[in-house]
Order: structure tokens, then sequence, then C-alpha cells
């Protein structure tokens, strides 16, 4: 249900990376406000910045932020749950609509932009420490409406989304999403306006 979903949704695959850099953005807002209202929160903000990292050998692209963070409660609510009150609600408007934009707007108001990484991905990996927790989060999904939780005791703050990607894109060099060509691109055409530092590291092989 959830790989028709996404691919009802976006017509271009590269999306996906516009969807996880403004999460990443938003942490970094979110970290600063809560910094500034609560001085006692032991919060990293030396720093602030949206690390790419993609890994040739093992075809995967992270895209980590220093920011707010998830405790384990927020990644159970916020993107555990697929299955949320507005995901039917979604489905029966997209139905209903042929629109490529509107259906984007739809998205967007619904807040699962978090998903479109299983357009370009068939595992998705998630490790999360909310800023002031000791303990970090660890959940992993391959998209089909189930997924795995567990609290780890290392997690630097923040967050790092790890996209294990599709072998069928692969072959195609423009949907290679380890070349450091096509993410800057991906970047520029869908990314430019973020005002935080985006910086990638590609590891060759
Ligand atoms: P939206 O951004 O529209 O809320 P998303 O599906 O993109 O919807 O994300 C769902 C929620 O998951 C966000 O609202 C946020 O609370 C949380 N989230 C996603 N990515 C991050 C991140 N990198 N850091 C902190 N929270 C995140
Ligand atoms: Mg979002």
């Amino acid at each position: 249900m959830l790989q028709l979903m996404v691919h009802a949704i976006y017509s271009n695959k590269d999306t996906f990376l516009r969807e996880l850099v403004s999460n990443a953005s938003d942490a970094l807002d979110k970290v600063r406000l809560e910094s500034f209202r609560d001085k006692d929160l032991e919060v990293d903000t030396s720093d602030p910045h949206i690390l790419l990292e993609a890994d040739r050998e093992n075809r995967t692209l992270t895209v980590r932020d220093n920011g707010i963070g998830m405790s384990r409660d927020e990644v159970q609510e916020l993107i555990g749950t697929i299955a949320k009150s507005g995901t039917a609600e979604l489905l029966q408007q997209l139905k209903e609509t042929n629109d490529g934009a509107a259906a984007q707007e739809l998205i967007g108001q619904f807040g699962l932009g978090f998903y479109a990484s299983f357009m370009v991905a068939d595992r998705v990996t998630l490790l999360t420490r909310r800023a002031g927790e000791s303990t970090g989060t660890r959940w992993d999904s391959t998209g089909e409406g189930t997924y795995t939780i567990e609290t780890v005791d290392e997690a630097p703050q923040g967050t790092a989304v790890t996209l294990h990607l599709k072998a069928e894109d692969q072959e195609d060099s423009l949907l290679d999403y380890t070349d450091s060509t096509t993410i800057t691109n991906i970047v520029k055409r869908y990314s430019d306006f973020i005002s935080w530092p985006i910086r990638m590291e590609v590891e060759r092989t």
C-alpha cells in the first residue's frame, strides 16, 4: 500500500531528497529555538549543519543533521505509524486527483514527506537522539507497513536517515544517488533556499 502511494504522489523520484533536507532544516530551526528558550538544555549548537553521506560500496545515502532529534515516543508517533488517522483520507483524496501539483500539496498537508524515501530505497534506517536526552532510537523499515524500533545507548544528537537504495535505479547514472554530481544537482534544484549549511561526503570505491 505504501509503495503504491509514494508512486502515485511523485512523478519525480529526486524529490525524496528535498523532503529529507527540509526535515533536517526544520530540526535545526527547532534546536536553535529550544536552546534559546531553555538555557539549561544540554544541546550542541556549535556547528549546525546537514551532512549528506554517500557510500558507493554499500549503496546507501545518509541525510544527517545535528538538530533537535526525536525521542522514542516521537519516532513512534511521527514516523512509526503510517496508519495514522490522516492516511486513509489522504489516499481517498489522491485517488480523486490527477493533478501532480495538487498531490504534492496534499502530501505536504498530511505530513508524509518522510515516506518519499521509499521511492528510492527499499529499506530506510533512522538513528536519532533528541537534544537533552541520553539515549537514542533506531528505527528500521522496508516501507511495507511494518517497522522495528529499539533504544540505543550511543547516538549523536540529531537524526540520520539512511536510505538503502533500490537496485533497480542503480543502472541509470542519472538516478545514482551515491554520485556526488547527481546529489549536488538535486540539492541545487530543490533545496537552494535552505539557510543551513549542506555538506557532502562521498566515499569512493
Ligand atoms: P512534515 O515535515 O510535513 O511534518 P514529514 O513526514 O516530513 O512531515 O515528517 C514527519 C515528522 O517527523 C516531522 O514533523 C518531524 O516531527 C519528524 N521528523 C522527520 N525528520 C526529522 C528530523 N530530521 N529531525 C527531527 N524530526 C524529524
Ligand atoms: Mg517534512
